[in-house]
Formats: C-alpha cells, sequence, structure tokens
C-alpha cells in the first residue's frame, strides 16, 4: 500500500473533482483504493507514507502520438515543412536497425517519464527491407522504462514510383505488411484489464499508404479487437494531395475507407472544415493534438476548442522528436494552450481543459478510458505527483494553473501501476546518462551511414 497525502488532487474525474489538501491510496494490486479530500483512513501499518505537501496529484500523463525511433534524428530539416522534411528524412531513417531504436525509445521514454507521462503510444512505420525487429526493440525499451505501452505497428506500402511520398526502398509490399502486423498482434497484444502492452494498426498516411492497405488494416485491426491510428489532416500540402489525388478532402478519403469510428485516433486533424469536425464528433473518431509539431513544422493550428465543443475526444500528443526535440508531454499542456489562445483569445481553452486533454482526453484515444486519465477507485495507480513549491512555481495559488501556465515541473513521484518510475525528479527504472550516451552513440552511427 502507498499513501499520498498532504498534497492538492486534481482527480480529471468527470465532475473534475479536485481537493486543496487531499490524500491518493494505492493498493498492493497497482490500483488505487482510496481517493478524497483530508487525510486518509485506515492506513496499514506496512504503508509507505508519501508526504505530498508543496506538491499537486494528477493521473499520470497519457501521450496519444509519437515517433519513438526518431529520437536520434533530431535537429535536422529545421526549416522544412512536413513533406521537405520527410523527404530529407527518409533516406537517414532507411538506414535504423533495431540497437538504434532500442536506444531511441529507451531516451525518449525516459524523457516522457520525467515530464509526467505514465501511459504512451508509439508509431513506428519504418521497416526497413531485410531489417531485425524494431517493435520488439522499443517494446524492450518500455518494459526498461517502466511506462504503460500501446505502440502501433505502422507501415507504407505506397512509394515514390506509385504516386507516393517516401521512397520506394522504404515501403514495405502491401500483404506483407499487413501479415506483420497480424504477427505483432498475436506476439504482444495483451487485452487483459490493467495490461502494460497492447498493439493498435496504424499505416501512416494518406500520401505513404496505399487505399488498399488502409481498407484492409481496418477489416484486421476490427477483427482482432484492437484500435486503429493514422496522420490525417496535418498540413494544407495534404489537403492538396487527397483533392488531387482522390478528388476528396482527407476526412472524406478517410470515411470512404472505413477510417472513420469511435475505434479509430487520428493524429494531428489541423485542417478540418466544419463538415469533418461534423463527421469525427458523429462517428466518435478521436484526435492527438501534437501543439508542438505542428508549430516546428508551421503546419497550422488544430481547432481544438471546436473540436471540444463538437464532442470529439482529444488528447496530446508529444510527435516524434524529428520535428519535436523538447519531447516532454508536461510541457504540450502549456502549448496546447497557447496554440488555442492564438487562434481564439485566451478564453478558447482552461488550465483544466489542457491537463484534461493530456490525460482523460489521451486515455480516449488510446480507448483505455476505464482505467487510466483519472484519480479515481478502482483505476490503475497511474499517478504523477508534481513538485510546486520551487522556485518556478511557488505563490502561484492554483496549482493547476501552477502546473500548467508555470514551467515545467519537476516530478516527486511518477507511479505506474503504482510502480515508482521517477523519484525526486530522477528516473529510478534505468540510468538516464546511460540512456542519453546509447542515444548520442545511436544517432552518431545512423548519420555516418547516410552520409
Ligand atoms: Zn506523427
Amino acid at each position: 500500500m502507498i499513501v499520498i497525502e498532504n498534497c492538492a488532487v486534481a482527480t480529471v474525474d468527470a465532475a473534475r473533482t479536485e481537493y486543496s489538501v487531499g490524500h491518493v491510496v494505492i493498493g498492493d494490486d497497482g490500483r488505487i483504493t482510496a481517493v478524497g479530500a483530508g487525510r486518509a483512513d485506515a492506513v496499514d501499518r506496512s504503508a509507505r507514507l508519501v508526504d505530498g505537501t508543496g506538491c499537486l496529484a494528477t493521473p499520470g500523463l497519457v501521450n496519444a502520438h509519437h515517433h519513438l525511433y526518431q529520437w536520434v534524428t533530431r535537429g535536422l530539416a529545421q526549416q522544412s515543412d512536413l513533406f521537405g522534411w520527410l523527404t530529407t528524412l527518409y533516406p537517414v531513417w532507411a538506414g535504423l536497425d533495431a540497437e538504434m531504436v532500442n536506444a531511441a525509445a529507451a531516451a525518449g521514454l525516459g524523457w516522457l517519464a520525467l515530464s509526467g507521462c505514465t501511459t504512451s503510444t508509439d508509431h513506428h512505420y519504418v521497416f526497413p527491407p531485410g531489417g531485425d525487429d524494431p517493435l520488439a526493440a522499443e517494446i524492450e525499451a518500455a518494459r526498461l522504462v517502466g511506462l504503460r505501452f500501446q505502440p502501433c505497428r505502422g507501415s507504407m506500402d505506397l512509394g515514390r514510383s506509385a504516386g507516393g511520398l517516401p521512397p520506394d526502398s522504404l515501403v514495405e509490399r502491401t500483404e506483407a505488411a499487413l501479415l506483420a502486423t497480424e504477427t505483432a498482434i498475436d506476439r504482444y497484444h495483451d487485452p487483459s484489464p490493467g495490461s502494460m502492452l497492447r498493439i493498435s494498426v496504424a499505416p501512416c498516411s494518406p500520401f505513404s499508404v496505399t487505399s488498399t492497405l488502409m481498407r484492409e488494416s481496418a477489416a484486421l485491426a476490427r477483427r482482432r479487437g484492437v484500435r486503429l491510428h493514422t496522420h490525417l489532416a496535418e498540413t494544407a500540402e495534404e489537403e492538396q494531395y487527397c483533392r488531387a489525388t482522390h478528388g476528396c478532402t482527407p476526412v472524406e478519403y478517410a470515411e470512404q475507407l472505413g477510417w472513420l469510428g469511435d475505434d479509430v485516433w487520428l493524429a494531428h486533424g489541423v485542417h478540418l472544415d466544419d463538415p469533418a469536425l461534423d463527421r469525427l464528433a458523429a462517428t466518435g473518431t478521436a484526435v492527438a493534438h501534437c501543439p508542438s509539431s505542428n508549430a516546428r513544422l508551421g503546419a497550422g493550428t488544430a481547432r481544438v476548442p471546436e473540436l471540444l465543443a463538437a464532442g470529439v475526444p482529444v488528447g496530446l500528443g508529444v510527435d516524434g522528436a524529428a520535428s519535436q526535440e523538447a519531447g516532454q508531454l508536461g510541457a504540450e499542456l502549456r502549448q496546447a494552450l497557447y496554440a488555442a489562445r492564438l487562434r481564439g483569445g485566451p478564453a478558447a481553452l482552461t488550465a483544466r481543459q489542457a491537463l484534461a486533454l493530456g490525460t482523460v482526453g489521451g486515455a480516449e484515444c488510446l480507448g483505455r478510458a476505464d482505467e487510466i486519465g483519472s484519480l479515481e477507485v478502482g483505476k490503475l495507480a497511474d499517478v504523477a505527483l508534481w513538485r510546486l513549491d520551487g522556485l518556478g512555481h511557488a505563490g502561484i495559488d492554483d496549482p493547476v494553473a501552477a502546473l500548467v501556465l508555470g514551467p515545467p515541473a519537476p516530478l516527486a513521484l511518477l507511479l505506474v501501476g503504482g510502480r515508482t518510475v521517477v523519484e525526486h525528479a530522477e528516473l529510478r527504472t534505468a540510468d538516464a546518462e546511460t540512456l542519453a550516451g546509447q542515444a548520442a552513440r545511436a544517432h552518431r552511427r545512423l548519420l555516418a551511414l547516410a552520409d
């Protein structure tokens, strides 16, 4: 049993209940057994007591979009838009091997943990021919760091010679991609309650995937009861591509392919007109908002307040670190708020709405809102305890405002299923310096191959 007391608590439950001084109690099964105001009662003698004075307890953050392998290709193509950036990076990514992906994923996940993330997805779609298994490599990294993980088996089968953007050497054959995706489900997907590892199906984007692979991927995911993910409506150029190639908008194209539904979450959703927004809402399709990546690539600003008003589930994603070098999910709370207010004025998004995007919104994207994303009795004990009494935050009375509007807050404690991953702002499951060294070496090896 773990008892966290004397802290502010933002539960992010349906009523958005908060306690200015409260407690969270965690049972030995890794689930929350009590949350409320004041002190916890009936504390077990053997319980681990955590004094949360000066801290805010929130649900652990849920990252709804990432490409962990990109951790070893940061800082490149600095002034490019999406298509130029991809065209620069595809040949570099062609040299990826499993060891590099493992190093990148361990570093990226360790860094995510230090910013309050307890569950992350990943979207891996680069499978160089004849290479080893990058999905296994990133799963091993997630086990090491100790985050709850929902990687997507991604895919690309539309090379340049067929009208796509990626080089032909980097795409798979359609049948091979589908077979490998089903194999990944067989091998790794754990649907059980409290699962640490679930697989989703994620052909990459309209300009790198054939309509056949999109349709067949949807059929496969539904036959196997797993979720669907892809990039959609990220840039104006993507919309032009869809109109020129398919005669419709990206959302209309997705709908034709069976790709709208409450088992689908889309990365970005930046360029959405009102009819598109209505179709997402009517079908229960979720959106992973990636405000820093969209800013880095100059892609535009998603209509998050309108999406929320329409009832679309919206989560937050850091996106791959090659288009978002900072890679911290905690910082995306503030970036989401800023992005919304730059478009819609100071009332466009509140600090509490930003926190909800990063917690329960992400849980909805991943289809796990019944187990994670809020602090409630019976839910998994994925808890972030943020220290708000230091130089960067002391004196901001509203703890949620301090967390979202203030600088990235250090973590007093980060628990995943009750297990300590971060304590006193340090990673406990792995050595951060070792992870950094491995990532730097993998980066140098990959760039040497690309020369
Ligand atoms: Zn992405």
